[in-house]
């Protein structure tokens, strides 16, 4: 029911607040991640609300190759003196341990958006929550189908509800879930005061879209997980990221940026375009972005598997791949 305001001394009466479809899908995302949650304008929009519940001058600790919106904007609020800020590799807990103490907001991705770094979530949300700090997964690429982090500890989960969760590419949402009801009324009144509601019309695509998510979530792990068995001895790829379950891989290549490029530009049934999580296989360079990582190198192409024939998008990948190793022979460019 996309409304902005309703009859008053009802359950909602003005939509920044809650409204009937956006509770119907904080309803769904709830069940899915076993938590109360709050719907959001944007995954960005719900990485600020929680980014604004951390006190003056707390230390937050945070993946070195964060999402790029996440990272950027956490190095923003260091620089204006906000918070501090503490940066680590997920995938070493030792070093998560030992920069948690003291801290406000211990920030985890995984796997991480491209580099597909694993954290020991278990290990590292308790080292979080030893040290008192609040924990929070950004849950974007495993989904609920495939990892539940509130059931093992953590305080919060992020999603960008934009990527597999909506699935189909055609909405902008975000979403935070909380472990403690009390908690999530706190991210709600940032919700509120931020402005950062959700459209009622855009709840109403991303319920459609979770109803199969789980379909979704299995043939595109089912895909990723032959291709890049493949991928790995593919003369044109120098190393596959790919955690060996999931649904999005990274892969670099012998040839470079110029290599990635025209990677990029040759695919037919691959789509050239940034996001991930939806219907239809997407790819990119990430480092065409000027604001992205430097850990990230310069080759690496993230690879978001859809739900076309896997044998398609082999053959398609397979063919822009091999052209590649020829281009890179010419010197005309
Ligand atoms: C896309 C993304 C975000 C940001 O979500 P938006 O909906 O684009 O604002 C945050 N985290 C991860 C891991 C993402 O992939």
């Amino acid at each position: 029911m996309p409304v902005s305001t309703l009859h008053a001394g009802g359950r909602w009466e003005y939509a920044r607040e809650g409204a009937p479809t956006t509770a119907a899908l904080e309803e769904a995302l709830g069940a899915l991640e076993h938590g109360t949650a709050v719907a959001f304008s944007s995954g960005m929009a719900a990485a600020n609300a929680v980014m604004d519940l951390v006190p003056v001058g707390g230390l937050v600790v945070a993946p070195s190759a964060a999402y790029t919106g996440v990272a950027v904007r956490l190095r923003e609020l260091r620089d204006t003196g906000r918070i501090r800020l503490a940066i680590v590799d997920v995938d070493d807990t030792e070093a998560v341990r030992a920069a948690c103490a003291g801290a406000a907001l211990l920030w985890l991705e995984s796997p991480t958006n491209p580099l597909l770094q694993v954290a020991d979530l278990p290990a590292c949300i308790a080292a979080g929550r030893d040290a008192g700090a609040r924990v929070l997964v950004d849950n974007t690429f495993a989904t609920p189908m495939l990892q539940q982090p509130l059931l093992i500890g953590a305080d919060l989960v992020l999603h960008s509800v934009t990527k597999a969760l909506s699935g189909h590419s055609d909405v902008l949402m975000g979403a935070i879930v909380a472990s403690d009801p009390a908690l999530a009324e706190e991210v709600q009144v940032r919700r509120v005061l931020l402005g950062a509601a959700p459209g009622a019309f855009d709840c109403y695509l991303a319920l459609r879209g979770i109803r199969t998510l789980a379909l979704r979530v299995e043939r595109a792990q089912h895909s990723a997980r032959s291709i890049c068995a493949r991928l790995v001895d593919h003369p044109a790829v120098s190393r596959v990221r790919y955690p060996g379950w999931g649904t999005i891989a990274a892969i670099e290549l012998e040839g470079g940026a110029p290599a990635a490029d025209r990677l990029a530009a040759s695919v037919r049934l691959w789509v050239h375009a940034t996001s991930l999580g939806g219907v239809e296989s997407l790819l990119e360079r990430r480092r065409r972005w000027p604001l992205e990582s430097h850990v990230v190198p310069e080759s690496l192409v993230r690879l978001s598997f859809g739900i076309e024939s896997a044998d398609d998008l082999w053959r398609d990948l397979d063919a822009a791949l091999t052209a590649t190793l020829t281009a890179s022979g010419s010197t005309s460019d």
